[in-house]
């Protein structure tokens, strides 16, 4: 998707179009007043069932939408229209959203029979990607996060928003790297950017590509003000100060809190009483791990097509709740590096794999609660119905039994969670002595309130019925009175209710019926009496109606003024789910503790791939291991093709990432000393949207690595050089190496096909070879799929294009080659040819090493070294000659 930043629309152009005459009538100046105040977004304009729209947004909606263009006049200066009905407005407004539009949603704000001349109307809502909460709009299993960067003269501040839970962070940093690296961490559906944000060159580059998909919306400075932010933060949260948050010293983090609330509070035109606290985001805290590593490692897309299924987290996503599901991606996408934190997760998963019963039982209950973070915002919001109150105090009342089983446990962690179970008892109670036990949909049409509880409402209910009773004696009063055995009673929303005599018995029809209408069998009446209680019974109905609105509406205002405690009850929930389902997974797939500490080793016994092996039907999956110490901590990996060297790196940089969640991990033992980053290179795509090409994007994520790694890093490299020629790619892939194991001395893992850069592990002690082991039968290659230490000097490329059928004269020919190739790798004293440097001294500083590397001119090479090599004091003139003329006569 290529950036989309929306242009500031001008309002001149409704200037110009206001002086048209056809714009003049009074619906039209409504529309246009509203209009400019809207210049930026799609304004749905309600006209009856409708949602009209005009002008340029009823050009650009029909495009977008496929709608039909139509004008409000049938003059030469016609007024663009396109319209859709209001109740097919969840089905349009998805792909607005989609392409990045906002969308102001136009109000009748009276009753139209009641309006004097135009209907009032007013924007009651704008809704856009970042503001979403329609739960048929948003992926219930993950955030939608709305961002906001704020700018000082140094430093940045960054504030993200979930508004359909409330969950509402800030941070800053005195670079712009930084920020964009959370921003692409946060990954959020909409950003908000001063209108003067100015970055250096270089990093307008990287924001160009960390906005990438992300739908970007200007805001005018002002919105950004710091002390206007803090203002509008202290209001929502109805405090003197941010100091109880932690954050009051966090100038441009507020800025842009203050900024994303402001607007949040604007379009929503809503309290937003669930958004109740501001958190500073603790960064230091977690494994940075950016959208090049999410991919490359399928933690939350795939690397091909983007899917979300044969991903860690679609593979992880055992969770019982939507809260777990949205906590364990939180968590899968922001490993700990605090060893502390980890082992009080592990203590917790620990305990729930050990007690099965305990296990068992939570996740049994889990699975009955529902998702209290966004039933707090359907409170907030006020669109909570009779339902969701039920589904509140339904889940309430499981929390009791949650605690008992969590008391039998011994982590001091999941000790902590109980405290947060501070329930509402006498909101529960209410609940339930106020609402049936299943009540409809609608808050407006009854049915919602139990009987007992409110004596007017069983009053006006029982003259409602009495009234129903008497009408359906009535029938069967008429019935004999008559003598017409089809009489019956019905009841439409015109005429109310009626009797219906067949034709057949017209005659038999009494005086004092009053006919109401004629159809084609029958004849319909009415009787005073039948009216009186029509009335009685319609009354008492309607009475009862307003009467329940207002009890439930008086009992959601009850709910809405715990929503901090819901909040911190679902927060505990979530943990509660994610640590049992990392046990569930731990017992049924015999995943293992780890031991996590804050050594520079990463080593695991038998590792297996968590979503290969899980996914993979077939081909069982074949363990393998990895040792690495701060003195021996780079591989180099070689192997054919589809041998299993991809598999195998992903699968170390996900177990470590894994054991720094606090999950077990697939392998028999592990003890991974905590990495500060993950750092991935890996397949090689092109990035036409951005005009890059394949070798421009390794080349990026290989300068960042190079730049940004320390020796408590992890690097996964998955063929480096591979998008130029291979004197290029090969000589670029060993300086790199030569870098690594020189400069940065962090665990790496690089698989290659140049089995060239198995020579480095002779001039590097750090760094060793591994190969993934084939058996050649017949003319096959066998996997075996097992790690085994040395290098490899085929490729056996060649023999992959035999099994294509690529004619054997190109084949012989190219063995030919691949033979003069290899010949050519070593000097006279064994060293790898790849290693000389411009000065002869001994692998030292990289800098200013050129690699001779010119593979046609050293088939003249060995007979120069051999002339030079040549003692002329110790030769007869003889000999001298019979050498000359032994090395012309082998000159190529
Ligand atoms: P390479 O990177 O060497 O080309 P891959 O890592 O892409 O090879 O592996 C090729 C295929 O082999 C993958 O589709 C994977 O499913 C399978 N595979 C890899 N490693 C293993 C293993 N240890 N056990 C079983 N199958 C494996």
């Amino acid at each position: 998707m290529s950036p989309r930043v929306e242009e500031k629309r001008k309002p001149l152009h409704m200037i110009e179009k206001r002086q048209r005459p056809e714009l003049q009538t009074p619906m039209m100046r409504q529309y246009l007043a509203i209009k400019e105040k809207h210049p930026r977004e799609i304004l749905f304009f309600r006209m009856g069932d409708f949602y009209e729209m005009f002008l340029d947004d009823a050009e650009e909606a029909s495009q977008l939408l496929g709608l039909t263009l139509t004008s409000r006049s049938k003059d030469k200066g016609a007024i663009p229209m396109a319209g859709i009905p209001v109740r097919a407005l969840d089905s349009y407004l998805p792909k607005l959203l989609e392409a990045g539009k906002r969308v102001a949603i136009c109000e009748q704000t009276e009753d139209p029979k009641e309006a004097k001349g135009i209907v009032d109307r007013e924007v009651v809502r704008v809704i856009s990607p970042g503001t979403i909460t329609d739960e048929r709009l948003v992926d219930e299993k993950s955030n939608n996060f709305i961002a906001a960067i704020a700018q000082g003269k140094k430093d940045y501040g960054l504030a993200w928003l979930d508004v359909t839970t409330g969950q509402f962070l800030i941070w800053e940093a005195d670079e712009a790297e930084a920020i964009l690296a959370q921003l692409a961490r946060i990954d959020p559906a909409e950003i908000l950017l001063p209108e003067s944000l100015a970055f250096q060159p270089k990093e307008t580059n990287r924001l160009t590509t960390a906005l990438d998909g992300i739908v970007q919306s200007p805001y005018p400075d002002p919105l950004f003000d710091p002390q206007t932010a803090y203002r509008c933060l202290t209001e929502q949260f109805g405090t003197r100060t941010l100091e109880g948050f932690g954050c009051d010293h966090m100038k441009h983090a507020i800025a842009a809190g203050g900024g994303l609330m402001r607007y949040v509070l604007d379009t929503q035109k809503n309290a937003l009483r669930h958004i109740t606290k501001i958190t500073p985001f603790r960064h230091q805290k977690h494994v940075p791990i950016d959208q090049t590593t999410r991919r490359a490692l399928e933690i939350s897309e795939t690397y091909r097509g983007g899917n979300r299924s044969g991903t860690l987290i679609s593979c992880f996503d055992r969770t019982s709740t939507a809260l777990g599901a949205r906590l364990l991606r939180e968590w899968l996408m922001s490993p700990l590096t605090d060893v502390d934190t980890i082992l009080q997760r592990q203590n917790s998963v620990a305990d729930l794999v050990k007690d099965e019963a305990v296990r068992c039982e939570l996740i049994e209950l889990l699975r009955q609660v529902h998702d209290l973070e966004r039933l707090s915002t359907r409170l907030s919001y006020r669109s909570a119905n009779a339902r969701d109150l039920v589904a509140l105090a339904r889940t309430l009342e499981i929390i009791p039994s949650i605690d008992q089983l969590l008391a039998r446990c011994d982590a001091s962690y999941l000790q902590d969670l109980r405290r947060r179970f501070d329930v509402p008892h006498n909101l529960v109670t209410e609940i339930g002595t106020v609402i049936v036990d299943d009540p409809p949909i609608s808050i407006k049409e009854g049915g919602i309130i139990r009987e007992g509880f409110e004596p007017e409402l069983d009053e006006v209910r029982e003259i409602a019925s009495q009234g129903t009773r008497w009408i359906a004696s009535f029938q069967h009063r008429e019935i004999e009175r008559t003598g017409i055995p089809s009489l019956k009673i019905g009841y439409n929303k015109v005429f109310g209710y009626y009797l219906e005599v067949t034709n057949t018995h017209l005659g038999k029809v009494p005086e004092h019926y009053i006919r109401k209408q004629t159809l084609k069998n029958c004849e319909r009446f009415l009787t005073a009496d039948l009216k009186e209680y029509e009335t009685k019974v319609l009354n008492a109905k309607e009475r009862a109606v307003s009467l329940e609105y207002d009890l439930f509406c008086n009992l959601r205002d009850q709910a809405t003024s715990h929503i901090q405690q819901l909040q911190k009850i679902a927060g505990a929930l979530a943990e509660v789910d994610v640590l049992s389902t990392f046990a569930r997974l731990a017992h049924e797939r015999r995943y293992t503790r780890p031991v996590v500490n804050e050594s520079r080793v990463l080593r695991i016994v038998d590792g297996r791939h968590p979503i290969v092996e899980e996914f993979q039907g077939g081909e069982t999956f074949v363990p393998n291991p990895i040792d690495l110490t701060p003195d021996g901590n780079i591989m180099v990996i070689t192997g054919p093709n589809m041998a299993g060297k991809s598999t195998y790196i992903r699968q170390i940089a996900l177990l470590t990432l894994l054991a720094q969640t606090g999950s077990f991990l697939p392998a028999r033992e592990a003890e991974i000393g905590v990495v500060d980053r993950i750092f991935t290179r890996v397949g090689a795509a092109d990035d036409l949207a951005r005009g890059q090409s394949t070798f421009m994007v390794e080349m990026n994520e290989t300068a960042n690595i190079l730049n940004n790694a320390t020796d408590r890093s992890l690097i996964i490299l998955d063929e480096v050089g591979r998008g130029t020629s291979t004197f290029d790619g090969v000589s670029l892939a060993w300086a790199i190496t030569e870098f690594l194991a020189e400069k940065v001395n962090c665990r790496t893992l690089f698989a290659t096909h140049y089995h060239e850069l198995t020579a480095l592990s002779t001039l590097y002690p750090s760094l060793r070879n591994f190969n993934f082991s084939v058996k050649e039968w017949k003319d096959e290659i066998i996997f075996l799929r097992q790690l085994v230490e040395g290098g490899t000097d085929k490729s056996y490329g060649i023999h992959v294009a035999r099994l294509a059928g690529i004619p054997a004269a190109v084949l012989d020919r190219a063995k030919e080659i691949l033979a003069n190739l290899e010949s050519q790798a070593f000097d006279l004293q064994d060293q790898p040819k790849l290693a000389h440097k411009n000065e002869p001294s001994a692998p030292s500083a990289p800098d200013g090493s050129r690699l001779q590397l010119d593979f046609f001119r050293s088939a003249n090479e060995k007979i120069l070294e051999e002339l030079k090599a040549a003692d002329l004091n110790s030769m007869t003139p003889l000999e001298a000659l019979q050498l000359f003329a032994d090395l012309q006569k082998r000159l190529v």
